[in-house]
């Protein structure tokens, strides 16, 4: 499939040409799959300007008619799926499939907030007075995204935002902004101008937008490091803040489990998008009693694994999205493989010539202290660490600075006894990932600060507004 060679941003309603504009690269042939634009600060102005003017009436606007807008969004977006997923997976590189579940993932983040608004919380109604919280938009939203999710995790942040009633400015990674500039332009007439503005651009544009006193609220997606950046940029004007940061999950396997089931679960948590997932399983603690048959059913699962072209029939998983980040797994392997750690599966794999692939690894039992297992891979680079009482495991996935997600895999009593345990913000007990209507997603500490999705999600997007009344007049 071809695509546009170049997009355009969103500013106020219309399409605008760059400046200037940047490759786009595909990570599967390294070769450019489109141009998109480079924002100048002044266009970030004009989007900013675009939106306070817009806010008033988009506020006034009553939240059936907003919830309606998007409806509407996830049907265009659905209506034009296939179209979506290819470039998704030309900019990104996963496979077609799950392109599709991130682009999905985003329908349904629209359809969520379709059905849902702000609540009013009475604490008093008696014949004294009436005591009422009000829930009101907060203003203008700079809207961060990263490349991993791009369009699920823009979702998480543009439905919630536009139903509470603040308008926003949305920034797609610049590795991966073609299908979120294509989406602006699918959806841009259903909403009135400047209610929705999506700027692409090089690295100064995310903290001119940070920085920028225009905005009311910033909601981050992306690494902790940028996070704290984030959060410095945003204290001259007292931002509100959403950061949803990195993580380091820990999975726990216990003795009593169904060896094979198990496995092929924990090895789609680590591998799912070549493990360039927030909550990817990125360390395995597991039992010294059953290490060897669960290290040998993960590389069973290991050998079988299809790498390739993520828009080729077949393929299970895609490249790494970015020189940059390919670069750091690089590193990271050859670090273990430095210190003489084991692998136990990708040493020897071969990699296509072209494009950012990485085998699928898994490294036996390296130190506690290794750098495979104290920092984020963000790849498909997987420590399996044996232990021998719960205590232990417990307080090895403890010890981290990062609290986003985990999981426990044994009998059920056992297993949730020790998911209460774990200092994250999430938990899943024989199963991962699943994400029921309405549950918040997001880290306790420095994996993040408040949550999306559900009414926790939304309110993130708003300020109380408390009134109390008194019923007669003079009344004391
Ligand atoms: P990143 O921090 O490099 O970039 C994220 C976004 O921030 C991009 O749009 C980037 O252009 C922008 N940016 C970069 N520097 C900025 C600055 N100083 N000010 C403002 N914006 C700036 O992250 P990434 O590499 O795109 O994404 C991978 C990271 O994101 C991983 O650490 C992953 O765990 C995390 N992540 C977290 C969640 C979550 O929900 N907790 C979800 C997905 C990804």
């Amino acid at each position: 499939m071809s695509f546009p060679r170049t997009y355009e941003l969103l500013i106020n309603g219309a399409g605008v040409p760059g400046a200037a504009y940047f490759d786009v690269i595909n990570p599967a042939t390294e070769e450019s799959i489109g141009r998109a634009p480079e924002a100048t600060r002044a266009q970030l102005d004009e989007a900013v300007a675009a939106a306070r003017k817009a806010f008033p009436a988009w506020k006034a606007t009553p939240v059936s008619e907003r919830q309606a807008k998007l409806t509407a969004m996830a049907d265009l977006i659905t209506a034009h799926i296939d179209e979506l997923k290819q470039l998704l997976t030309a900019e990104q590189g996963k496979t077609l499939a799950d392109a599709e579940g991130d682009i999905l993932g985003g329908v349904s983040s629209c359809r969520q907030y379709a059905i849902l608004a702000p609540p009013i919380e009475v604490h008093e109604d008696s014949p004294r007075r009436r005591s009422a919280t009000y829930r009101v938009p907060l203003g203008v939203v700079c809207a961060i995204a990263p490349w991993n999710y791009p369009i699920s995790i823009a979702m998480w942040k543009l439905a919630p935002s536009l139903v509470a009633g603040n308008c926003v400015v949305l920034k797609p990674s610049p590795f991966t902004p073609l299908t979120t500039l294509r989406i602006a332009e699918l959806v841009r007439d259903l909403f009135p101008q400047g209610v929705l503005n999506v700027l692409s651009g090089g690295d100064a544009l995310g903290p001119w937008m940070t920085s920028h006193p225009g905005f009311d609220k910033v909601s981050f997606t992306g690494s902790t490091a940028t996070g704290r950046r984030v959060m410095a940029s945003a204290a001259p004007t007292l931002k509100r803040l959403t950061l949803e940061l990195g993580g380091n999950d820990a999975a726990i396997v216990l003795p009593g489990i169904d060896i094979q089931r198990t496995a092929e679960q924990v090895f789609r948590a680590a591998f799912n998008n070549s493990g360039q997932s927030c909550v990817a399983t990125k360390r395995v603690y597991v039992h010294t009693g059953i290490y060897e048959r669960f290290s040998a059913a993960l590389v069973e699962l290991g050998k079988r694994a299809k790498i390739g072209d993520g828009s080729q029939q077949g393929t299970d998983y895609g490249p790494i999205q970015n020189r940059q980040q390919y670069e750091r797994v690089k590193e990271l392997i050859a670090d273990c493989r430095a210190k003489g750690y084991r692998f136990l599966l990708g040493e020897n794999t071969k990699m296509p010539a072209k494009g950012y692939f990485i085998p699928l690894t898994i490294i036996d039992n390296p130190p506690e202290d290794s750098r495979i297992v104290r920092e984020e891979q963000f790849g498909p680079v997987l420590p399996l660490l044996r232990f021998e009482d719960i205590e232990e495991a417990v307080r090895k996935a403890n010890d981290t600075d990062y609290g986003l997600g985990g999981s426990v895999w044994g009998p059920p009593e056992q297993a949730e006894a020790i998911a209460l345990r774990l200092d994250t913000g999430m938990v899943w007990v024989n199963e991962y990932g699943a994400m029921a209507t309405g549950q918040p997603f997001g880290g306790r500490k420095q994996s993040g600060i408040g949550v999306e999705n559900g009414m926790a999600g939304l309110l993130e997007f708003t300020g109380v507004h408390t009134v109390v009344t008194a019923k007669k007049i003079g009344a004391t």
